[in-house]
């Protein structure tokens, strides 16, 4: 715990959790050589494994930004957080749960075998691919590239920019997307996609193609922390029933078949993604005063590195480290 009395939410002190902060990226940066990039979408090969950055927005406007934070990448499964969300304002809520379940896997992002073993009526949740590529189904839209508006238009009321698609992730990941496909054929067999089996998997391979930086990542994670308002408009970017729905989804399986171990040890609502991306938040807490980010914070994370689960290995020790040290846990 950082020691002192002083207030951790002003700007004076921005500077000590600067120093920390620094301290612990250079830290965990050793760790990245525990991973490694993810190499079944060939192009997320050429990322460098040693990169490690954080960027930590806070309610008051305070940010901490560290290590790698200026490098671009691609959102990748942290998109199935923003096409819920858009499918949920689109459809209704109550839609939306009755073709995707809310239950965490224990399998891998990619892994089919729930479907087929258990005779399932529904992919088990929207944050895995199949979970994922069932919602994209049902976003509004005739074409991909209506489908993905929905999503970039979201993207851009909470970053403030439009973010672009990177072209060479998308035709990489597209051409080499054999296990998408199989889940896409075994979707259509089984009747649970709302579009053409075709159009849905370009409109999800453009969606993980999405380029962002931690800061964008820290930006939507302080609006859900906040219940779906923006902080600066106090617009309700995100129905708040939505934004809690999503938020205990992160909790329960965002962070693939790591997921209860990130709740258990970490604490907060994250999403992963094979880029080595994470978003996390914290949410306001009450129950002592003189802790940073007090009010709540929006996180965005980058490490490429991955451990065996498909997650930013020293993404995970460091936000593992910084949330038992500020206390972020929910618990
Ligand atoms: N585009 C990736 C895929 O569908 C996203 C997976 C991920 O980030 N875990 O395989």
């Amino acid at each position: 715990m950082v020691q002192g009395t002083a207030n951790f939410n002003t700007e004076q002190n921005k500077e000590w959790l600067q120093e920390y902060v620094d301290d612990w990226v250079s830290f965990y940066r050793k760790h990245t050589s525990e991973g490694e990039v993810a190499s079944y979408i060939p192009l997320l090969k050429e990322a460098n494994p040693e990169h490690l950055g954080i960027a930590i927005l806070g309610k008051n406007g305070m940010e901490i930004r560290s290590g790698d934070v200026d490098i671009p990448f691609t959102i990748q499964s942290v998109s199935k957080v923003i096409s819920f969300i858009v499918a949920c304002m689109d459809r209704g809520v109550s839609y939306v749960l009755d073709r995707v379940d809310v239950e965490p896997t224990g399998e891998a992002f990619n892994s089919i075998m729930h479907l087929e073993m258990k005779k399932l009526d529904k992919p088990l949740n929207p944050f895995i691919n199949a979970g994922a590529i069932t919602v994209t189904s049902m976003l509004k839209g005739k074409t991909p590239d209506e489908k993905f508006k929905t999503i970039i238009d979201i993207l851009e009321k909470m970053l403030g920019y439009r973010p672009s698609i990177n072209t060479e992730v998308y035709e990489s990941e597209r051409d080499s997307s054999m296990r998408n496909r199989a889940i896409g054929y075994y979707l259509l067999e089984t009747g649970s996609l709302e579009s053409d089996m075709n159009m849905t998997l370009e409109t999800y391979f453009k969606q993980c193609s999405i380029e962002i930086t931690v800061d964008d990542l820290a930006r939507i994670g302080l609006i859900l922390a906040n219940d779906g308002m923006d902080l600066d408009s106090y617009e309700e970017i995100i129905p708040r029933q939505i934004a809690r729905i999503t938020k205990a989804l992160m909790l329960t399986c965002g962070m693939y078949d790591a997921s209860g171990k990130f709740a258990t040890y970490v604490g907060i609502p994250a999403k992963s993604g094979v880029s080595g991306g994470i978003i996390a938040l914290s949410p306001a807490r009450v129950r002592e005063e003189n802790l940073p980010f007090i009010d709540g914070c929006g996180i965005g994370v980058y490490g490429p590195a991955l451990d065996k689960q498909g997650n930013s290995v020293a993404g995970i020790r460091l936000l593992r480290h910084i949330a038992s040290q500020w206390d972020l846990s929910i618990f």
